[in-house]
């Protein structure tokens, strides 16, 4: 029985980061032990080292962290007969529960919300030298994907925010989406900005931070265009754009989720994917955003986690990042700390950081 160095927490527990060794089982049927190349850490993973959430597996005290990952294939259980030793993979997050969406095979669609997920709640993440899934959930990616493939699991997040819109558009018999607000520049703001460039539309990616930033740079070598909320509202800039198609919200502040819903042109998709504190209340003009919903046939929708196929689209969605706008992808990823090296950068994020991942020297 081998065992492999980890980074866990106890979730609940503040700051109760740690280094713990993990048993490796051999993969049994049907699953895939895979070699760890790189793991990115995410909002996510800070919530649970600042002990906001988190559940750790059954009868045991620390979680395994982790949710991002990229590695190779080290062994294959009996029947897997499609991966051999050395493939490059990602896996999926989110494993089903009995409810009748998971057993359709939509996990991030979950009804019983018992669903377990690896790093967050119930089962160990990747954050570790190897670990054990399910054939099922590992997802090949392609060897020349190697550098950016990291950021596969994170743009499945936004692939499945545009799944969402596309498919709830389809209520009309025309709908030429032109212009797009991506409200958010943190990675999940950015790798949307990307996804809704490679597709054509004009983006506005809109945040805090004033230009020229390590963010806005990004922004616009993808030829979209970055606003400072401190020199244009929101609002400001949808009356000045004319009619808003697609918002994607992603900053983590619900005042702007419903600064969104105002913004949103006619017949617009507005797409929630932050989660945000439950504490801030505020006054806003509801009859004013009803009305705007109503007569506008506005739908405003939440996108939580993601599907195997938004992971199969992410992984050709990088190859079109990387035509389009080659080393782009690869940039986000601001910094690379090796897996030995003191957990500072895990604890706290980086100054002028998009993605930091955690290089385990496979
Ligand atoms: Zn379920």
């Amino acid at each position: 029985m081998q065992t492999t160095t980890a980074i866990s927490v106890i979730p609940g527990v503040p700051e109760s980061l740690k280094r713990i060794e993990v048993v490796v089982p051999e993969p049994g049927p049907m699953e895939v032990l895979v070699d760890v190349i790189r793991c990115g850490i995410c909002g996510t993973d800070r919530e649970i080292i600042e002990g906001h959430i988190g559940l750790p597996p059954q009868n045991q005290q620390h979680i395994v962290l982790g949710h991002e990952v990229l590695g190779r294939v080290h062994a294959a259980g009996s029947g897997v007969t499609d991966l051999h030793p050395g493939d490059l993979v990602t896996a999926t997050v989110r494993r089903p529960d009995r409810c009748p969406s998971c057993q359709a095979g939509q996990p991030d669609m979950c009804q019983w919300q018992q669903y377990t997920e690896h790093g967050i709640k119930g089962r160990n993440g990747f954050l570790a030298g190897k670990f054990i899934t399910e054939r099922t959930y590992v997802i090949p990616v392609d060897a020349h994907l190697e550098e950016t493939g990291v950021l596969i699991e994170p743009l499945t997040v936004v692939e499945k925010a545009v799944r969402q819109a596309m498919l709830i558009q389809r209520r009309m018999a025309v709908w030429e989406p032109r212009t797009a607000i991506v409200a958010g520049a943190g990675p999940i703001g950015i790798l949307g900005t990307l996804l809704l460039r490679s597709l054509g539309l004009v983006v506005y990616t809109v945040a805090r931070t004033p230009a020229p930033n390590i963010h806005s740079d990004v922004v616009r070598r993808a030829g979209a265009h970055y606003v400072s909320t401190r020199e244009e509202t929101i609002t400001a800039l949808a009356q000045r754009l004319g009619n808003v198609d697609i918002i994607l919200e992603s900053t983590g502040a619900s005042v702007v989720a419903f600064e969104a819903m105002a913004a949103l042109g006619i017949n617009g998709v507005l797409v929630l994917l932050s989660v945000t504190d439950t504490a801030t209340m505020m006054k806003v003009s509801t009859g004013r955003i009803n009305n705007g919903l109503v007569g506008g046939n506005k739908v405003v929708v939440g996108s939580v986690n993601s599907g195997i196929e938004d992971f199969e689209a992410a992984v050709s969605r990088l190859d079109r990042f990387n035509q389009l706008w080659p080393g782009l992808a690869a940039s986000i990823i601001t910094h690379r700390i090796p897996f030995n090296d003191d957990l500072s950068s895990v604890l706290h994020e980086p100054k002028d950081a998009i993605k930091v991942v955690i290089e385990f020297g496979v």
